[in-house]
Protein backbone atom coordinates (compact mmCIF):
# COMPACT_ATOMS: atom_id res chain seq x y z
CA UNK A 1 0.00 0.00 0.00
CA UNK A 2 1.62 3.66 -0.59
CA UNK A 3 1.19 4.53 2.95
CA UNK A 4 3.86 1.93 3.69
CA UNK A 5 5.95 3.88 0.80
CA UNK A 6 5.33 7.09 2.28
CA UNK A 7 6.91 7.61 6.13
CA UNK A 8 5.25 10.75 7.73
CA UNK A 9 8.19 11.97 9.69
CA UNK A 10 7.76 15.22 11.62
CA UNK A 11 10.90 17.56 12.88
CA UNK A 12 10.81 19.47 16.11
CA UNK A 13 12.84 22.81 15.14
CA UNK A 14 13.52 24.54 12.02
CA UNK A 15 17.22 26.03 12.61
CA UNK A 16 20.21 23.87 10.92
CA UNK A 17 19.74 20.71 12.59
CA UNK A 18 15.70 20.62 11.28
CA UNK A 19 16.71 21.66 8.13
CA UNK A 20 19.27 19.75 7.21
CA UNK A 21 17.81 16.10 8.74
CA UNK A 22 14.56 16.95 6.63
CA UNK A 23 17.09 17.62 3.09
CA UNK A 24 19.02 14.63 4.09
CA UNK A 25 15.28 12.70 4.46
CA UNK A 26 14.15 13.99 1.47
CA UNK A 27 17.02 13.61 -0.64
CA UNK A 28 17.68 10.06 0.45
CA UNK A 29 13.91 8.65 0.46
CA UNK A 30 11.81 9.25 -2.67
CA UNK A 31 8.36 9.03 -0.76
CA UNK A 32 9.22 10.27 2.81
CA UNK A 33 7.18 13.42 3.42
CA UNK A 34 8.57 15.61 6.08
CA UNK A 35 7.05 18.45 8.49
CA UNK A 36 8.99 20.99 10.18
CA UNK A 37 7.19 22.82 13.35
CA UNK A 38 8.63 25.85 14.27
CA UNK A 39 7.63 27.80 17.67
CA UNK A 40 8.79 30.66 15.95
CA UNK A 41 6.49 32.46 12.82
CA UNK A 42 9.59 32.79 11.02
CA UNK A 43 11.79 30.04 10.14
CA UNK A 44 15.88 28.98 10.85
CA UNK A 45 16.46 29.38 14.12
CA UNK A 46 19.95 31.20 15.41
CA UNK A 47 21.16 31.73 11.51
CA UNK A 48 18.49 34.77 11.93
CA UNK A 49 18.25 35.29 15.48
CA UNK A 50 22.02 34.11 16.60
CA UNK A 51 24.25 34.82 13.54
CA UNK A 52 25.70 38.22 14.11
CA UNK A 53 24.16 40.57 11.71
CA UNK A 54 27.60 41.54 10.14
CA UNK A 55 28.84 38.18 9.18
CA UNK A 56 25.81 37.78 6.11
CA UNK A 57 27.80 35.73 4.54
CA UNK A 58 27.39 32.95 7.28
CA UNK A 59 23.43 33.11 6.17
CA UNK A 60 23.73 32.13 2.92
CA UNK A 61 22.34 28.87 4.25
CA UNK A 62 19.08 30.03 4.37
CA UNK A 63 18.79 29.58 0.27
CA UNK A 64 19.84 25.89 0.65
CA UNK A 65 17.19 25.66 3.57
CA UNK A 66 14.51 27.66 1.20
CA UNK A 67 15.10 24.90 -1.19
CA UNK A 68 14.50 22.01 1.14
CA UNK A 69 10.76 23.69 1.84
CA UNK A 70 10.09 24.54 -1.92
CA UNK A 71 10.01 20.06 -2.14
CA UNK A 72 5.91 19.33 -2.60
CA UNK A 73 7.31 16.21 0.28
CA UNK A 74 8.37 18.62 2.56
CA UNK A 75 5.69 21.62 4.55
CA UNK A 76 6.81 24.23 7.48
CA UNK A 77 4.49 24.56 10.54
CA UNK A 78 5.30 27.74 11.84
CA UNK A 79 3.78 29.08 15.34
CA UNK A 80 3.15 25.88 17.03
CA UNK A 81 5.15 25.28 19.97
CA UNK A 82 5.57 21.36 20.78
CA UNK A 83 4.91 20.57 23.83
CA UNK A 84 2.10 23.23 24.48
CA UNK A 85 0.51 23.30 21.22
CA UNK A 86 0.82 19.64 20.67
CA UNK A 87 2.21 16.65 22.42
CA UNK A 88 5.16 14.97 22.14
CA UNK A 89 2.65 11.46 22.31
CA UNK A 90 -0.11 13.03 19.83
CA UNK A 91 3.20 13.33 17.76
CA UNK A 92 4.30 9.84 17.80
CA UNK A 93 1.05 8.88 16.98
CA UNK A 94 0.72 10.86 13.92
CA UNK A 95 3.97 10.49 12.70
CA UNK A 96 6.10 7.10 11.98
CA UNK A 97 9.20 9.06 13.27
CA UNK A 98 9.53 12.53 15.00
CA UNK A 99 12.87 14.07 15.14
CA UNK A 100 13.83 16.97 18.11
CA UNK A 101 15.91 19.92 16.59
CA UNK A 102 14.87 22.26 19.49
CA UNK A 103 17.76 23.68 19.74
CA UNK A 104 19.33 25.39 22.75
CA UNK A 105 16.56 28.00 24.14
CA UNK A 106 18.03 28.35 27.50
CA UNK A 107 21.13 30.24 28.95
CA UNK A 108 23.10 29.07 31.92
CA UNK A 109 23.30 31.55 34.83
CA UNK A 110 25.80 32.76 36.78
CA UNK A 111 25.07 31.54 40.38
CA UNK A 112 26.25 34.26 42.13
CA UNK A 113 24.82 37.18 44.45
CA UNK A 114 23.52 40.38 42.50
CA UNK A 115 22.59 38.32 39.03
CA UNK A 116 19.16 39.54 39.35
CA UNK A 117 20.57 43.63 39.32
CA UNK A 118 19.14 45.86 36.37
CA UNK A 119 22.01 45.76 34.16
CA UNK A 120 22.79 42.33 34.21
CA UNK A 121 21.93 40.78 31.26
CA UNK A 122 22.47 37.16 29.39
CA UNK A 123 24.36 37.13 26.31
CA UNK A 124 21.81 35.17 24.65
CA UNK A 125 19.11 38.24 25.57
CA UNK A 126 21.26 40.62 24.01
CA UNK A 127 22.21 38.69 21.04
CA UNK A 128 18.03 37.88 20.62
CA UNK A 129 17.57 41.78 20.86
CA UNK A 130 19.96 43.07 18.54
CA UNK A 131 18.82 40.10 16.21
CA UNK A 132 15.02 41.05 15.95
CA UNK A 133 14.30 37.69 18.29
CA UNK A 134 10.50 38.86 19.16
CA UNK A 135 11.02 37.71 23.06
CA UNK A 136 13.92 40.05 23.43
CA UNK A 137 12.54 43.30 20.89
CA UNK A 138 11.84 45.06 24.83
CA UNK A 139 15.36 44.32 26.27
CA UNK A 140 16.13 47.47 26.38
CA UNK A 141 19.48 47.00 27.26
CA UNK A 142 21.11 50.60 29.65
CA UNK A 143 24.50 51.38 27.39
CA UNK A 144 24.92 54.61 29.52
CA UNK A 145 27.97 53.45 31.56
CA UNK A 146 31.62 53.38 30.01
CA UNK A 147 32.50 50.04 30.78
CA UNK A 148 30.83 46.88 29.80
CA UNK A 149 31.95 43.76 30.94
CA UNK A 150 31.83 40.35 29.38
CA UNK A 151 31.95 37.15 31.23
CA UNK A 152 32.13 34.58 29.19
CA UNK A 153 35.66 34.02 26.65
CA UNK A 154 33.47 31.79 23.70
CA UNK A 155 32.39 33.58 20.41
CA UNK A 156 29.02 34.09 21.76
CA UNK A 157 31.66 36.77 23.76
CA UNK A 158 33.46 37.95 20.63
CA UNK A 159 30.26 39.04 18.73
CA UNK A 160 28.72 40.62 21.56
CA UNK A 161 32.16 42.66 22.15
CA UNK A 162 31.83 43.21 18.59
CA UNK A 163 28.64 44.92 18.14
CA UNK A 164 29.17 46.94 21.23
CA UNK A 165 32.39 47.92 19.89
CA UNK A 166 31.79 48.49 16.20
CA UNK A 167 31.17 51.83 15.08
CA UNK A 168 27.46 52.25 14.08
CA UNK A 169 27.78 53.39 10.80
CA UNK A 170 29.25 49.93 9.94
CA UNK A 171 26.14 48.34 11.54
CA UNK A 172 23.48 50.69 9.84
CA UNK A 173 23.85 48.13 6.63
CA UNK A 174 23.19 45.08 8.28
CA UNK A 175 20.42 43.05 8.98
CA UNK A 176 20.51 45.18 12.80
CA UNK A 177 17.32 45.69 14.00
CA UNK A 178 15.96 49.45 13.70
CA UNK A 179 15.94 49.21 17.31
CA UNK A 180 19.24 48.39 18.59
CA UNK A 181 20.70 50.45 15.98
CA UNK A 182 19.33 53.46 18.13
CA UNK A 183 20.42 52.66 20.88
CA UNK A 184 24.25 51.28 19.96
CA UNK A 185 23.72 55.32 18.24
CA UNK A 186 23.47 56.84 21.78
CA UNK A 187 25.62 54.04 23.29
CA UNK A 188 28.28 55.67 25.75
CA UNK A 189 30.36 52.58 26.63
CA UNK A 190 33.99 53.10 25.64
CA UNK A 191 35.65 50.52 27.27
CA UNK A 192 34.72 46.31 27.02
CA UNK A 193 36.15 43.85 29.22
CA UNK A 194 35.83 40.09 28.13
CA UNK A 195 36.35 38.21 30.84
CA UNK A 196 37.65 33.80 31.26
CA UNK A 197 38.21 31.35 34.01
CA UNK A 198 41.15 30.03 32.23
CA UNK A 199 44.29 31.58 30.48
CA UNK A 200 44.63 32.32 26.99
CA UNK A 201 45.82 29.02 26.13
CA UNK A 202 41.71 27.72 27.27
CA UNK A 203 40.00 29.78 25.78
CA UNK A 204 36.93 28.73 24.19
CA UNK A 205 37.86 30.55 20.95
CA UNK A 206 41.33 29.72 20.70
CA UNK A 207 39.89 26.28 20.03
CA UNK A 208 40.76 24.65 17.02
CA UNK A 209 38.37 26.08 14.21
CA UNK A 210 39.97 29.62 12.39
CA UNK A 211 36.79 30.96 12.64
CA UNK A 212 37.32 32.30 16.36
CA UNK A 213 40.95 33.75 15.39
CA UNK A 214 39.11 35.48 12.44
CA UNK A 215 36.95 36.68 15.38
CA UNK A 216 38.80 37.99 16.99
CA UNK A 217 41.33 39.53 14.58
CA UNK A 218 38.37 41.48 13.19
CA UNK A 219 37.40 42.57 16.42
CA UNK A 220 40.99 44.23 16.94
CA UNK A 221 40.66 45.51 12.69
CA UNK A 222 37.47 47.30 13.31
CA UNK A 223 38.43 49.28 16.87
CA UNK A 224 41.92 49.97 15.90
CA UNK A 225 41.50 50.92 12.54
CA UNK A 226 38.38 53.69 13.04
CA UNK A 227 38.52 55.70 10.30
CA UNK A 228 39.65 59.10 11.42
CA UNK A 229 37.23 61.46 9.23
CA UNK A 230 34.06 59.70 10.52
CA UNK A 231 33.66 61.87 13.60
CA UNK A 232 30.93 63.95 14.38
CA UNK A 233 28.72 61.15 13.44
CA UNK A 234 29.27 59.01 16.10
CA UNK A 235 30.37 60.17 19.93
CA UNK A 236 32.30 56.86 19.65
CA UNK A 237 34.51 58.51 16.99
CA UNK A 238 35.53 61.09 19.31
CA UNK A 239 37.05 59.23 21.81
CA UNK A 240 38.97 55.80 20.68
CA UNK A 241 37.10 52.48 22.18
CA UNK A 242 39.35 49.98 23.71
CA UNK A 243 38.61 46.50 24.73
CA UNK A 244 40.57 43.96 26.78
CA UNK A 245 40.59 40.41 27.95
CA UNK A 246 41.08 39.36 31.36
CA UNK A 247 42.00 36.04 32.29
CA UNK A 248 41.87 34.15 35.30
CA UNK A 249 38.98 35.90 36.96
CA UNK A 250 35.60 34.42 37.88
CA UNK A 251 32.94 36.01 38.84
CA UNK A 252 32.20 35.67 42.70
CA UNK A 253 29.54 38.75 43.13
CA UNK A 254 27.52 41.49 41.07
CA UNK A 255 28.34 44.67 42.75
CA UNK A 256 25.18 47.35 43.35
CA UNK A 257 25.04 51.41 42.80
CA UNK A 258 24.76 52.84 46.36
CA UNK A 259 20.90 52.91 46.16
CA UNK A 260 21.02 49.78 45.12
CA UNK A 261 19.23 50.13 42.37
CA UNK A 262 21.71 49.12 39.39
CA UNK A 263 24.92 46.80 38.68
CA UNK A 264 27.94 49.23 39.68
CA UNK A 265 30.95 46.70 39.26
CA UNK A 266 31.66 43.12 40.21
CA UNK A 267 33.84 41.36 42.34
CA UNK A 268 36.31 38.85 40.55
CA UNK A 269 37.87 35.97 42.27
CA UNK A 270 41.61 35.89 41.01
CA UNK A 271 42.68 32.19 39.73
CA UNK A 272 45.33 30.02 38.86
CA UNK A 273 45.68 27.25 36.64
CA UNK A 274 47.02 23.83 38.11
CA UNK A 275 48.08 21.42 34.89
CA UNK A 276 48.81 22.45 31.96
CA UNK A 277 47.18 22.83 28.06
CA UNK A 278 43.58 22.38 27.66
CA UNK A 279 42.72 20.17 30.72
CA UNK A 280 43.97 23.14 32.85
CA UNK A 281 42.16 24.02 35.96
CA UNK A 282 41.54 27.40 37.48
CA UNK A 283 41.58 27.55 41.16
CA UNK A 284 40.89 30.13 43.53
CA UNK A 285 43.92 32.22 44.84
CA UNK A 286 42.34 33.78 47.58
CA UNK A 287 42.56 37.51 46.36
CA UNK A 288 39.59 39.23 44.77
CA UNK A 289 39.36 41.93 42.20
CA UNK A 290 37.11 44.69 42.04
CA UNK A 291 36.33 46.13 38.43
CA UNK A 292 33.68 48.94 38.48
CA UNK A 293 31.08 48.40 34.99
CA UNK A 294 27.29 49.31 34.34
CA UNK A 295 26.77 46.45 32.74
CA UNK A 296 27.51 42.67 33.15
CA UNK A 297 26.80 40.36 30.28
CA UNK A 298 27.06 37.09 30.95
CA UNK A 299 28.06 34.22 27.87
CA UNK A 300 28.62 30.89 29.32
CA UNK A 301 26.42 29.51 27.34
CA UNK A 302 23.00 28.21 26.04
CA UNK A 303 21.08 25.17 27.12
CA UNK A 304 18.61 23.25 26.39
CA UNK A 305 15.38 22.53 27.97
CA UNK A 306 13.47 18.91 28.32
CA UNK A 307 10.49 19.36 25.72
CA UNK A 308 8.25 16.97 27.47
CA UNK A 309 8.09 15.32 30.40
CA UNK A 310 8.03 11.83 28.22
CA UNK A 311 11.10 12.45 26.33
CA UNK A 312 14.61 11.27 28.10
CA UNK A 313 16.74 14.24 29.30
CA UNK A 314 19.84 14.93 30.58
CA UNK A 315 19.89 17.24 32.94
CA UNK A 316 23.22 17.71 33.75
CA UNK A 317 24.98 17.27 29.82
CA UNK A 318 21.61 19.63 29.04
CA UNK A 319 20.85 17.12 25.85
CA UNK A 320 18.64 14.26 24.72
CA UNK A 321 20.71 11.20 26.06
CA UNK A 322 21.42 9.14 22.39
CA UNK A 323 23.20 6.96 20.25
CA UNK A 324 24.08 8.46 16.78
CA UNK A 325 20.63 10.54 16.79
CA UNK A 326 18.68 7.71 17.87
CA UNK A 327 17.14 8.70 21.45
CA UNK A 328 17.95 6.10 23.71
CA UNK A 329 15.11 3.88 25.01
CA UNK A 330 12.37 5.67 23.00
CA UNK A 331 12.10 3.88 19.50
CA UNK A 332 10.84 6.29 16.82
CA UNK A 333 12.11 8.99 18.53
CA UNK A 334 15.36 10.44 16.93
CA UNK A 335 17.43 14.20 17.59
CA UNK A 336 20.23 15.76 15.93
CA UNK A 337 21.85 19.83 16.44
CA UNK A 338 22.43 21.56 19.66
CA UNK A 339 19.91 19.01 21.68
CA UNK A 340 21.64 16.04 20.99
CA UNK A 341 25.36 17.35 20.89
CA UNK A 342 25.25 19.83 23.14
CA UNK A 343 25.02 23.90 22.34
CA UNK A 344 28.82 24.14 20.71
CA UNK A 345 29.75 24.23 16.98
CA UNK A 346 29.34 25.85 14.05
CA UNK A 347 26.58 25.13 11.47
CA UNK A 348 29.05 23.00 9.56
CA UNK A 349 29.22 20.73 12.44
CA UNK A 350 25.60 20.69 13.14
CA UNK A 351 24.76 19.79 9.37
CA UNK A 352 26.93 16.40 9.79
CA UNK A 353 25.69 15.79 12.70
CA UNK A 354 22.01 16.06 11.18
CA UNK A 355 23.07 14.13 7.67
CA UNK A 356 24.33 11.32 10.73
CA UNK A 357 20.74 11.24 12.32
CA UNK A 358 18.77 11.41 8.99
CA UNK A 359 20.63 8.45 8.01
CA UNK A 360 20.11 6.33 11.54
CA UNK A 361 16.45 7.03 10.46
CA UNK A 362 16.70 5.99 7.27
CA UNK A 363 18.44 2.71 8.18
CA UNK A 364 15.86 1.93 10.88
CA UNK A 365 13.20 2.11 8.21
CA UNK A 366 15.03 -0.34 5.78
CA UNK A 367 15.49 -2.81 8.55
CA UNK A 368 11.93 -2.66 9.68
CA UNK A 369 12.58 -1.02 12.81
CA UNK A 370 9.94 1.28 12.79
CA UNK A 371 6.40 0.16 12.56
CA UNK A 372 5.32 0.99 8.77
CA UNK A 373 1.61 0.86 9.52
CA UNK A 374 -0.78 3.54 8.48
CA UNK A 375 0.00 6.65 9.59
CA UNK A 376 -2.29 10.32 9.29
CA UNK A 377 0.57 12.86 9.62
CA UNK A 378 -0.58 16.48 9.51
CA UNK A 379 -3.88 15.52 8.75
CA UNK A 380 -4.26 14.34 12.55
CA UNK A 381 -2.46 17.26 13.69
CA UNK A 382 -4.49 19.68 12.03
CA UNK A 383 -7.67 19.21 13.69
CA UNK A 384 -6.12 19.38 17.22
CA UNK A 385 -4.39 22.90 16.23
CA UNK A 386 -7.69 23.96 15.14
CA UNK A 387 -9.43 23.24 18.25
CA UNK A 388 -6.59 24.84 20.48
CA UNK A 389 -7.03 28.03 18.55
CA UNK A 390 -3.36 27.72 17.20
CA UNK A 391 -2.90 29.28 14.04
CA UNK A 392 -0.27 27.38 12.27
CA UNK A 393 1.93 29.15 9.62
CA UNK A 394 3.38 27.90 6.18
CA UNK A 395 6.24 28.76 4.05
CA UNK A 396 4.65 30.45 1.84
CA UNK A 397 3.37 33.00 4.71
CA UNK A 398 7.56 33.15 5.67
CA UNK A 399 8.01 34.30 2.38
CA UNK A 400 4.92 37.19 2.76
CA UNK A 401 7.11 38.38 5.75
CA UNK A 402 10.12 38.11 4.06
CA UNK A 403 9.08 40.26 1.29
CA UNK A 404 7.61 42.86 3.59
CA UNK A 405 11.15 42.75 5.73
CA UNK A 406 13.53 43.44 2.56
CA UNK A 407 10.93 46.03 1.20
CA UNK A 408 11.29 47.55 4.06
CA UNK A 409 15.17 47.14 4.26
CA UNK A 410 15.58 48.54 0.71
CA UNK A 411 14.24 51.96 1.92
CA UNK A 412 17.22 52.12 5.04
CA UNK A 413 19.93 50.61 2.83
CA UNK A 414 19.82 47.53 4.37
CA UNK A 415 19.03 43.74 3.31
CA UNK A 416 16.01 43.77 5.64
CA UNK A 417 14.37 45.60 8.43
CA UNK A 418 13.33 42.63 10.80
CA UNK A 419 9.63 42.63 12.03
CA UNK A 420 9.96 41.97 15.56
CA UNK A 421 6.12 42.48 16.64
CA UNK A 422 4.54 38.97 16.18
CA UNK A 423 0.70 40.82 15.98
CA UNK A 424 2.16 42.76 13.12
CA UNK A 425 3.61 39.72 11.40
CA UNK A 426 0.33 37.80 11.71
CA UNK A 427 -1.73 40.59 10.21
CA UNK A 428 0.85 40.79 7.45
CA UNK A 429 0.07 37.06 6.90
CA UNK A 430 -3.57 37.54 7.01
CA UNK A 431 -3.68 40.33 4.54
P1 LIG B 1 18.73 26.36 16.54
O1 LIG B 1 19.37 27.10 15.43
O2 LIG B 1 18.59 27.03 17.84
O3 LIG B 1 17.28 25.90 16.03
C1 LIG B 1 16.31 25.37 16.92
C2 LIG B 1 14.92 25.77 16.46
O4 LIG B 1 13.93 25.07 17.23
C3 LIG B 1 14.62 27.26 16.65
O5 LIG B 1 14.09 27.80 15.46
C4 LIG B 1 13.58 27.28 17.78
O6 LIG B 1 12.68 28.37 17.68
C5 LIG B 1 12.88 25.95 17.55
N1 LIG B 1 12.18 25.45 18.75
C6 LIG B 1 12.63 25.47 20.03
N2 LIG B 1 11.74 24.90 20.86
C7 LIG B 1 10.69 24.51 20.10
C8 LIG B 1 9.43 23.88 20.38
N3 LIG B 1 9.10 23.54 21.63
N4 LIG B 1 8.58 23.67 19.37
C9 LIG B 1 8.90 24.02 18.09
N5 LIG B 1 10.09 24.62 17.77
C10 LIG B 1 10.97 24.86 18.76
N6 LIG B 1 27.59 29.10 13.53
C11 LIG B 1 28.30 29.40 12.41
O7 LIG B 1 28.60 28.50 11.63
N7 LIG B 1 28.67 30.69 12.13
C12 LIG B 1 28.34 31.73 12.96
O8 LIG B 1 28.68 32.89 12.68
C13 LIG B 1 27.61 31.44 14.14
N8 LIG B 1 27.26 32.43 14.99
C14 LIG B 1 26.53 32.13 16.10
C15 LIG B 1 26.17 33.17 16.96
C16 LIG B 1 25.44 32.90 18.12
C17 LIG B 1 25.07 34.01 19.04
C18 LIG B 1 25.06 31.56 18.41
C19 LIG B 1 24.28 31.26 19.65
C20 LIG B 1 25.42 30.52 17.56
C21 LIG B 1 26.17 30.79 16.40
N9 LIG B 1 26.55 29.77 15.52
C22 LIG B 1 27.25 30.07 14.40
C23 LIG B 1 26.20 28.36 15.78
C24 LIG B 1 24.92 27.90 15.04
O9 LIG B 1 23.94 28.89 15.20
C25 LIG B 1 24.45 26.54 15.57
O10 LIG B 1 25.43 25.57 15.26
C26 LIG B 1 23.13 26.06 14.99
O11 LIG B 1 22.18 27.10 14.90
C27 LIG B 1 22.51 24.95 15.84
O12 LIG B 1 21.38 24.50 15.15
P2 LIG B 1 20.10 23.87 15.84
O13 LIG B 1 19.15 23.64 14.71
O14 LIG B 1 20.50 22.72 16.70
O15 LIG B 1 19.52 24.99 16.83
Amino acid sequence: CTLELAPHICVVGSGPAGFYTAQHLLKHHPQAQVDIYEKQLVPFGLVRFGVAPDHPEVKNVINTFTQTAYSPRCAFRGNVTVGRDVSMSELQEAYHAVVLSYGAEDHRTLGIPGEELPGVISARDFVGWYNGLPENRKLAPNLNCDTALILGQGNVALDVARILLTPTELLEKTDITAEALNVLEQSQVQRVWIVGRRGPLQAAFTIKAPRPRKRLLELLVRTALKPPEAKGIDRRAETPRAWGLRFLRSPQKVLASPDGGRVAGIRLAVMKLEGSGENAQAVPTGAVEDVPCGLVLSSVGYKSRPIDPTVPFDPKLGIIPNSEGRVLGAPGLYCSGWVKRGPTGVIATTMNDSFLTGQALLQDLEEGVLPLGPKLGYAMIEPLLKNRGVQPVSFEDWEKLDEEEVAQGQVAGKPREKLVDPQQMLRIIRH
